[in-house]
């Protein structure tokens, strides 16, 4: 809200000054009043209590409310948009409340962050302050492939920790069981679907890790309707689990990112993998499935 008012109150402080009249109406002279303001009546725009300036002048430095932002008028006339408080208006809030009360100030509240900026949560959405929660693209999440916390802004981390969060404000209490931190991209028509670590994450993670890559036509080559598909597993070289999944064709296969998903949430290995019962029918997929053939590939 405050932006809009400050960028509506530059555009009646910029543009009455130097170009024709703002959506409010009436050509106005620079310092001067608008058509039917009375000499008594406080104008619009400036501060409570303050010294309207001259006529036809203005103060070095602009009008009260200009003069304090950083930045001022842009070269067209207009006030920058900051997102600051107009210095014309009280502050809100309860510590300002407080302070023109004569009430002792409320202590600032301090949370936790990581560098990123995130609010750091446990796995109840509990912030460093116990009253505190905090969900969604401000919150740290705990991913499954590095097995740490860290922070992943998307729609589905976010609603998944707000329904976390709710139970626990509501007093039921649900455990996070973290993220991978799965995502798709379609790029003119081809599909990338991801789930947990690439190799560069993971490698600037600190994680040492390996892959296997595979690509196949999706189905058997007597089916007229194909496409290629292209797959990497990345796994962890010690434990074995898999830390990582993407996969790349023209043709839908989003849906096989979600078993890579599950696979790294519950720690399974690539060699489990090898031997997974996956159907086939020539529609769908090839007896020697793309995944099946990536994971026996794996070192
Ligand atoms: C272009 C784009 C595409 C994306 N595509 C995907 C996708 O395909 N899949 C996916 O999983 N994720 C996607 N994301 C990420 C996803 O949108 C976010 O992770 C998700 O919206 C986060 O939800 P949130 O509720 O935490 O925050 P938001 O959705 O950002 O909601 C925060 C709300 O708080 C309001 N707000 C902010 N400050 C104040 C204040 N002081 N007072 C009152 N209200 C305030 C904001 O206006 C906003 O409505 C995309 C993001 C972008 C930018």
């Amino acid at each position: 809200m405050g932006e809009h008012v400050q960028d509506d109150e530059g555009r009646r402080q910029g543009g009455g000054a130097r170009g024709p009249a703002g959506r409010h109406g009436g050509r106005r002279r620079r310092g001067g009043r608008r058509r039917g303001e009375g000499r008594g009546q406080p104008r619009q725009g400036l501060g409570r209590g303050r010294r309207e300036p001259a006529r036809g002048r203005v103060p070095a430095g602009g009008l009260p409310g200009q003069a304090r932002r950083r930045g001022g008028q842009a070269r067209d006339g207009r006030l920058r948009r900051r997102g600051r408080r107009r210095l014309d208006r009280p502050a809100e809030g309860p510590r300002a409340r407080a302070a023109r009360d004569g009430r002792r100030r409320p202590p600032a509240l301090r949370l936790r962050r990581l560098a990123e900026g995130a609010y750091r949560v446990d796995r109840h959405q509990r912030t460093s302050d116990p009253d505190v929660y905090a969900v969604g693209d401000c919150a740290t999440i705990w991913s499954n492939a590095l097995r740490a916390e860290t922070y992943i802004a998307l729609a589905t981390s976010a609603v998944r920790s707000g329904i976390v969060e709710g139970h626990n404000v509501g007093g039921t209490p649900l455990e996070a069981i973290g993220v991978q931190g799965s995502n798709a991209i379609s790029v003119f028509g081809l599909n990338l679907v991801s789930t947990g670590l690439s190799v560069r994450a993971a490698e600037q993670a600190g994680l040492d890790v390996a892959w296997s890559d595979f690509a196949d036509l999706q189905r058997p080559g007597f089916m007229r309707e194909n496409a290629e598909v292209k797959i990497r597993i990345v796994y962890e070289k010690g434990s074995r689990r898999v830390v990582g999944a993407q996969l790349a064709s023209t043709t839908d296969v989003s849906m096989a990112i979600h078993m890579f998903s599950l696979a790294i949430e519950e720690g399974v290995s690539i060699d489990k993998l090898k031997l997974l019962d996956i159907f086939f029918l020539p529609h769908f997929n090839q007896p020697y499935n793309y995944i099946t053939m990536c994971a026996l590939g794996a070192e």
